[in-house]
C-alpha cells in the first residue's frame, strides 16, 4: 500500500460525529452532536418543495446565489452595523465548517501560529492542521470561563496571525462580553492580525447576556472574518449552508479557496433558505424564547436528578461533571470517552466526552445538548436519573 500523507495521521475523526454513529447503532437518545429533532419553519419547507419543481437545479454562482447573498447581507447588516456588499464581502459555503476551513486556508501559511481558546469546538484543531497552522491555546478558566488577556497579547507578540473566537462558545456556553471582544480586537489591530469568529449560535443567547459581533466593533471590520451558518438558526443542519463575511480583499481570496474546495453550496437549498433569511425580527425573538425554555427545563431536570452542570449563557450545550461516577471502583481508570460509550449502552443517552474539547487534561466532563422536544428531554432526564443508582 503506498503511503498516505503525514497530515492525515495527525488527527482523528470527529468524536462528536462518532458519538452520533454509536448512538444510532444502540438506539440511544442522542444528546451528543448538536442538532434539533424538530422540523424547520413551515415557510422554509414549503419553499424547498417549490424549489424541487421550479429549480434551480444547476450550479449557483460559486460564491453563492445572488438572491441568497442579498438576503444574507440584509439580515447580517443589522448585526454587524454597517452595509455589507453581497458581491464583494460574502462567500456562501457548505456549512459553517467550510467557512472556518476556508477562512483558515485564506489567511494561514504553513507554520503560522493561530490562537484558539480552550475548551474549543473540535473542528478548529483539524482546521489548523489542514491549513498548516500551529495552534496556541488560551485557557478559558471555569467556572465563568474567563481568560487572561495578557496571554492573548503574548500570543500576538509570538507572531500569531489570528485568533479564533467562538461566540457564543461551544462547548462551554460562554458569551463573550463587549469589553472582552474590544480587548481582543484592540490587540488584533495593534499586532495587525485577524480575528476569525464562529458565530453559529448567535441567536441562542440567554438573558441577561447579549451577542456582540466582533465585526461590529469600532475598527474591527477590516480585521475580522465572520463565519456563520443557517444550520442552527433555522434548524437545517443537514442543508450545509454557511457563509463568511469579511473585507473585500480577504473575501476575494476566500472566494478562490472556496471555489476549488467545493464549487458551491447546494443551489435549490440556497433558494429555499431565502425564505428564512427574510423572516422578521420576531422569528429570532421566538427562537430565543424557545431555547431559553428548553435550557431552563433541561437544567431543572439535571438539578432534580443531582447532576452537577454549568449554566450556559448561550448555545444549546451543557457540561456535566461526572467525577463522582468516575471515582466509583467500577469506573476505575475509565476515560471520559469510555464513560460516554458505557452510557450509550447502559443508560441509553449519548454525550460527547469533554476531552475532545480541552487542550488541558480534562477527564471529568461530558457535553449534552438540549435541542430536543420536551418529551425527549423528559425521557433523557429519566434515563440519566438511573446514574444516581450507581452511587447507592
Ligand atoms: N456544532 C455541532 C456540535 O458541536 C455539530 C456540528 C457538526 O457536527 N458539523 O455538536
Amino acid at each position: 500500500m503506498p503511503k498516505l500523507s503525514e497530515r492525515v495521521g495527525t488527527f482523528t475523526d470527529s468524536v462528536i460525529r462518532r458519538m452520533t454513529r454509536i448512538s444510532d447503532e444502540y438506539g440511544a437518545i442522542n444528546l451528543s452532536q448538536g442538532f434539533p429533532d424538530f422540523d424547520p419553519p413551515q415557510e422554509i419547507m414549503d419553499a424547498l418543495a417549490e424549489a424541487a419543481y421550479k429549480g434551480p437545479h444547476q450550479y449557483s454562482i460559486t460564491f453563492g446565489a445572488g438572491n441568497f447573498r442579498q438576503a444574507l447581507a440584509r439580515k447580517q447588516e443589522k448585526a454587524i452595523g454597517r452595509a455589507i456588499d453581497p458581491e464583494t464581502e460574502i462567500v456562501v459555503t457548505c456549512g459553517g465548517t467550510e467557512a472556518m476551513m476556508c477562512a483558515m486556508m485564506t489567511i494561514c501559511n504553513p507554520g503560522d501560529k493561530v490562537m484558539v481558546f480552550s475548551p474549543f469546538y473540535e473542528n478548529y484543531g483539524a482546521d489548523a492542521i489542514l491549513s498548516g497552522a500551529d495552534p496556541i491555546y488560551i485557557p478559558l478558566v471555569p467556572p465563568a470561563y474567563t481568560f487572561d488577556i495578557s496571554l492573548v497579547e503574548e500570543g500576538f507578540k509570538a507572531g500569531a496571525k489570528a485568533i479564533i473566537v467562538c461566540n457564543p462558545s461551544n462547548p462551554c456556553g460562554k458569551v463573550f462580553s463587549r469589553e472582552e471582544l474590544m480587548a481582543i480586537g484592540e490587540l488584533a489591530v495593534k499586532y495587525d492580525a485577524f480575528v476569525v469568529t464562529d458565530e453559529v449560535y448567535e441567536h441562542m443567547v440567554y438573558e441577561p447576556y447579549h451577542h456582540t459581533c466582533m465585526a461590529s466593533l469600532p475598527g474591527m471590520y477590516e480585521h475580522t472574518i465572520t463565519c456563520n451558518s443557517l444550520s442552527k438558526t433555522y434548524s437545517i443542519t443537514g442543508w450545509r449552508l454557511g457563509y463568511l463575511i469579511g473585507p473585500e480583499e480577504v473575501v476575494e481570496a476566500a472566494k478562490k479557496v472556496h471555489d476549488f474546495l467545493t464549487v458551491g453550496a447546494a443551489a435549490p437549498l440556497q433558494e429555499a433558505a431565502v425564505a428564512g433569511l427574510n423572516f422578521p425580527d420576531s422569528y429570532y425573538e421566538d427562537l430565543k424564547k424557545i431555547y431559553t425554555e428548553k435550557r431552563d427545563y433541561f437544567l431543572a431536570g439535571l438539578d432534580r436528578i443531582g447532576l452537577a452542570h454549568n449554566v450556559p449563557q448561550g448555545t444549546y450545550f451543557v457540561l456535566i461533571d461526572i467525577q463522582k461516577f468516575l471515582d466509583l471502583p467500577r469506573f476505575a481508570g475509565c476515560t471520559d470517552l469510555e464513560f460516554c460509550e458505557w452510557m450509550i449502552k447502559n443508560i441509553g443517552v449519548a454525550a460527547v466526552p469533554g476531552s475532545s474539547f480541552f487542550k488541558e487534561e480534562v477527564n471529568h466532563l461530558i457535553r449534552l445538548h438540549f435541542a430536543r422536544e420536551k418529551e425527549t428531554i423528559d425521557e433523557a432526564i429519566s434515563r440519566l436519573g438511573k446514574l444516581q443508582e450507581l452511587l447507592s
